[in-house]
């Protein structure tokens, strides 16, 4: 028997729908490529986002084609990731980091029709057009009058001049949940990138855990600023969340500086923000030396990559802000666990709740996780044994978008190529990538723990510790540090500072230091750049 409630698809035209319906007053504020800030509301972004559906019929793209975008975070993109998806084509995200040739390849893969992009990145899109044959249209997100006069791009529009002929009204269709709405590739740092595709229903669902009190906890009284980009797993999913609450939502354009960012904080009092270590460790190097404080701000989420014990207890005794500390995937839509205490937490001492909460975290409804051995057998989650971290959930990767390389799956769960220790309490904590896990004597060291304990000295801005081959014990760690400028540490002190804070085998044989840790398109160390930086390198006998 069939329960007799009404059947609706998830659809993601109708988080935009309810937002004009039920939030429509509710603003929007863009720091745009032109410097200035742009304000509207839901029912203005419903409105255009109407318009592109209908400029998208107007250009013939067919159901499920790809639309692509270069852009940064700001209210022309907003408006293609709901025209687009919710019209029922595919809105590929592109990461302008990305190498040009790898923008050529994933450009070429997804067979993208039309490609939006901000001025910014006209320089790109004039190096690699000839080379991308599937597009038919490229649109400058801009004013009419503030398009190139020659480009050299042929079939170039601006956006407001492409969708200002077109219908304000427009008929969401209805398919089947579980149609592409959306196309991210992963930065591909070994091969060729891949792409993961992204369903309505698998979004819907995603958008509703994110709203969760455990996880984002958004709500309409929220000033929201996602820092982390719209071209890089949907912004976490935070395009979604809000206009599931309606939430307020500030786009930082392409102002990703300390200075910037806190001043648009304050200005738009920004309640939640999201990004990665390091845009925070940008805004925290601005506010300290000018002695700034948060007016509003109460939380941020932060993950991507490990955020440092450090950085946690600076935002909250220095700042009053609590981060939850978040880890995920491309593959995962991104969201995979967010730390937050539970209630036997709340009598433990402030240190205990720190070792807790740089922990990254425990998975909410939608994600399932286990660690397992080599041979696949699931490992106890008592807080010591490491293992390969899997995962399953339906807002989670069941195959590569056109690739042959074979399932991806193990017994219906995707590896994630992390190793991680899970606790009693079902918190779990990342160890490493397995690519950069560091095995020494048969033991497994950390590199993250490694990284975290130097970032703790006042003196070091970031740390990279890599894995060097060692006759005797296979491999010993060392770290590369990039100081903060006006300060100084040297090698002694450094290798002192570690002395009590981890097993004395664990502590870096060496310290190198350098001007800068290479980083990956996504704003996370490159350890791969780094170990050919370091290839000459010998460890001190
Ligand atoms: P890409 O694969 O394109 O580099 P992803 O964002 O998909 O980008 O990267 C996912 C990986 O990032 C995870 O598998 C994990 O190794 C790392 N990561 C993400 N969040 C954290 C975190 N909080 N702590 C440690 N590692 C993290």
């Amino acid at each position: 028997m069939l329960g007799l409630m009404q059947s609706q698809p998830l659809l993601i035209s109708s988080l935009i729908e309810f937002a004009e319906r039920h939030h429509g007053s509710a603003e929007i504020v863009s720091r745009r490529v032109e410097g200035d800030l742009h304000r509207y509301t839901y029912k203005d972004a419903a409105k255009r986002s109407r318009q592109v559906a209908n400029a998208l019929d107007g250009l013939k793209i067919g159901f499920s084609e790809r639309v692509a975008t270069l852009a940064w975070n700001g209210y022309r993109h907003l408006e293609l990731y709901y025209g687009v998806s919710g019209s029922g084509r595919v809105l590929h995200t592109v990461n302008p980091r990305l190498h040009p040739d790898q923008i050529v390849w994933i450009t070429n893969h997804a067979e993208d029709q039309v490609l939006c992009f901000d001025m910014t990145f006209l320089p790109i899109v004039q190096a690699v057009h000839a080379r991308c044959p599937t597009v038919k249209r490229w649109v400058a997100l801009c004013d009419a009058d503030k398009l190139p006069a020659d480009s050299g791009i042929p079939n170039l529009v601006s956006y407001e001049a492409w969708i200002a002929g077109h219908a304000t009204t427009y008929a969401w269709p209805m398919f089947d949940e579980n149609t592409a709405s959306s196309l991210c590739y992963t930065s591909g740092t070994t091969g060729n990138p891949k792409g993961v595709l992204y369903s309505h229903r698998s979004t819907i669902l995603h958008a509703y855990a994110a709203c969760l009190p455990d996880v984002m906890c958004l709500s309409a009284r929220d000033s929201v600023l996602p820092v982390v980009p719209m071209f890089h797993v949907n912004a976490w999913g935070i395009p979604y969340s809000a206009a599931m609450t309606g939430c307020k939502l500030v786009f930082p354009g392409p102002a990703l500086d300390g200075k910037s960012v806190y001043e648009l904080i304050e200005s738009e009092q920004v309640t939640f923000a999201a990004g990665v270590p390091t845009v925070w460790q940008m805004l925290l190097g601005h506010m300290k030396p000018n002695k700034l404080h948060f007016s509003v701000l109460n939380r941020t989420v932060i993950g991507g990559s490990a955020c440092p014990p450090a950085m946690i207890s600076a935002f909250k005794d220095d700042y009053g802000v609590s981060v939850l500390h978040g880890w995920g995937m491309t593959e995962m839509s991104p969201l995979g666990t967010v730390c937050t205490l539970k209630n036997s937490h709340l009598a433990l001492s402030k240190d205990e709740q720190l070792k807790i909460l740089s922990k990254q975290g425990r998975s909410f409804f939608g994600v399932d996780m286990k660690i397992v051995d080599s041979a696949g057998k699931e490992l106890p989650w008592d807080g010591k044994t490491y293992g390969d971290l899997y995962v399953k959930g339906p807002w989670i990767l069941r195959e590569y978008f056109k690739d042959d390389g074979g399932d991806p799956l193990v017994e219906g769960w995707f590896p994630t190529g992390d190793v991680a220790t899970i606790d009693t309490d079902a918190y779990m904590q990342i160890t490493d990538r397995s690519k950069d896990v560091i095995k020494s004597g048969g033991e497994w060291i950390s590199s993250i723990d490694i990284e975290n304990i130097a970032v703790g000295h006042p003196a070091v801005a970031m740390a990279a510790c890599i894995g060097v081959a060692h006759p005797k014990w296979d491999e010993r760690p060392i770290i590369a540090v990039v100081k903060r400028p006006g300060m100084d540490v040297s090698r002694e002190e450094l290798l002192k500072f570690y002395e009590g804070k981890t097993a004395k085998w664990q502590i870096p044989d060496d310290v190198v230091f350098v001007d800068a840790i290479p980083l990956g398109a996504t704003g996370k160390m490159l350890k791969t750049r780094l170990r050919a930086i370091l290839k000459d390198y010998k460890l001190p006998v």
